[in-house]
């Protein structure tokens, strides 16, 4: 299952706040859940920790919500913020006028993305606009280049695009489809690339890889090539399990896609700015994209702000096409917002600054080699990552094909014994996810690595005893 945790172990860890029965329909919560358990109230953070109302410390292991890259309190973002809330608090960026905030911006994405060369940036305010500014621009795209029948996206099971219409219709998570009628008709999902799971008896990585590449291309060989248009994928999956690509997928698929014109869209709205161990999730796995889609890291999520970035070939149609076609008629009132510019240049800077690539690259085996060494753990079907972003994966006899009963919650159970050792993590189902902020520390690693122990330990108690039952 991909839905969130829906147990009520957590609520009854948290005292009473007065926040029980609030007022807000509340993002990815059930309606019950609302009414009948006290929600998590946060209300400081510092650093890699966040405190709720009650004072209690939490390490916040998923950084919000794979975002606050540079941690809590940064007095240099909160500057950046409030200088130019002083100087200009608002203006647009429609015909022809702007700030300099966002120009300097857009320069800097520009510089920063060394993959491939990019030309030109768009600016939304989340990652799910990025996703669907992608669909427009590249329908514009074929549509400037006389060809109306090429609009088809492909994109893969377990994704996540965000969670507007065409965003959560790019997604491959059936949880953002069946209440909602979606996925939009134009949306082809193909294979997720999840070695475990769904790899043949003796087939490699590689094999597992050239298969995967050869039912893409089958996909679009049946749909008819020039009716499709792109192909998005995140270089990590996130929120789908937190998935690395296996050996030699990334090179198999944009060979395919190259050899069919069909656009590259990479959706590092969370693998960008050293998540990875790389700026990039393209540097890491040596993907070209045709269109780049970032938000999150971009501000350290400091204030919101996403973007997409354009290569040449793509805005050179755009831009000698717009006498015919008119403007390019989509934007957001706070597309390119001087104060989340200000603060996402402050937020490079500081990456650059302080080497944050490298200090990902060297704190990381030591968060990736101290939580996979709970690998082991009987409960434990697979656990799986690189950076600063890892999954793990609850199952019965260590296999991807023997879940534990839904109704058991083990996720939700782990997640609850988190929360009562003092951290925050991600439980959908029985995946466990976690990306803390690139600020974090060795020590403070190590204390991530007690907490997920002492977890790990209740929850494999809790299974014992639930077998015995
Ligand atoms: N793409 C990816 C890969 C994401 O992880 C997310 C958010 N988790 C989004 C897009 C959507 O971003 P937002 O929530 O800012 O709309």
């Amino acid at each position: 299952s991909t839905e969130p945790s829906l147990q009520k172990e957590d609520s009854d860890l948290r005292d009473s706040n007065g926040f029980k029965g609030h007022d807000m329909l509340a993002p990815f919560t059930a309606g019950w859940q609302t009414t009948d358990l006290h929600p998590l109230v946060i209300e400081k953070s510092e650093g890699i920790y966040v405190y709720d109302v009650n004072g209690r410390k939490y390490v916040d292991s998923l950084a919000g919500l794979w975002c606050t890259a540079l941690g809590g309190n940064e007095p240099r973002l909160v500057a950046a913020a409030t200088d130019q809330l002083n100087k200009l608090p608002f203006y647009h960026s429609f015909w022809n006028r702007t700030t300099k905030p966002s120009l300097d911006l857009a320069k800097e994405l520009l510089e920063t993305f060394t993959a491939r060369k990019m030309a030109k940036v768009f600016f939304t305010n989340s990652g799910s606009e990025a996703n669907d500014t992608q669909v427009k621009l590249v329908w514009y795209y074929n549509n400037a280049l006389g060809r109306p029948k090429k609009k088809k996206f492909i994109a893969r099971a377990k994704s996540y695009h965000g969670s507007t219409l065409i965003s959560a219709s790019l997604s491959g998570l059936p949880a953002l489809h069946q209440k909602f009628d979606l996925p939009a008709p134009f949306v082809l999902h193909t294979d997720c690339p999840h070695y475990w799971r769904y790899h043949l008896p003796g087939e490699t990585e590689e094999e597992f890889s050239t298969r995967l590449a050869n039912n893409l291309e089958n996909l679009i060989l049946k749909e008819g090539p020039e009716t499709i248009a792109a192909f998005i994928a995140e270089p990590v999956m996130g929120a789908g399990g937190v998935i690395p690509p296996p050996a030699t997928y990334f090179e198999k698929i944009q060979a395919v896609v190259k050899k069919y014109d069909i656009l590259f869209i990479a959706d590092e709205v969370i693998c960008a700015f050293g998540r990875l161990g790389t700026m990039f999730g393209c540097d890491k796995y040596n993907i070209k994209p045709d269109l780049v889609s970032l938000a999150k890291a971009l501000s350290s999520a400091y204030m919101p702000i996403g973007a997409v970035m354009v290569s040449p070939e793509v805005s050179e149609v755009i831009y000698s096409q717009s006498n015919k076609l008119g403007s390019f008629s989509h934007g957001f009132t706070y597309s390119g917002h001087p104060v989340s510019c200000a603060v996402a240049i402050e937020a490079l800077k500081l990456y650059k600054e302080r080497n944050i690539v490298e200090k990902v690259k060297s704190v990381s085996p030591r968060f990736q080699d101290g939580l996979k060494s709970f690998s082991d753990s009987p409960i434990v079907g697979e656990i799986r990552g690189t950076g600063l972003i890892l999954g793990t994966e609850f199952t019965n006899n260590k296999s991807p094909n023997d879940p534990f009963p839904p109704e058991w919650g083990i996720g939700a159970y782990f997640g609850a014994q988190c929360e009562k050792n003092g951290m925050l993590v991600r439980v959908a189902g029985d995946n466990i996810m976690m990306s803390p902020p690139f600020i974090i520390t060795p020590e403070e690693v190590d204390e991530l690595i007690s907490k997920y122990g002492k977890a790990l330990k209740a929850t494999e108690e809790r299974v014992k005893e639930l077998k015995s039952q």
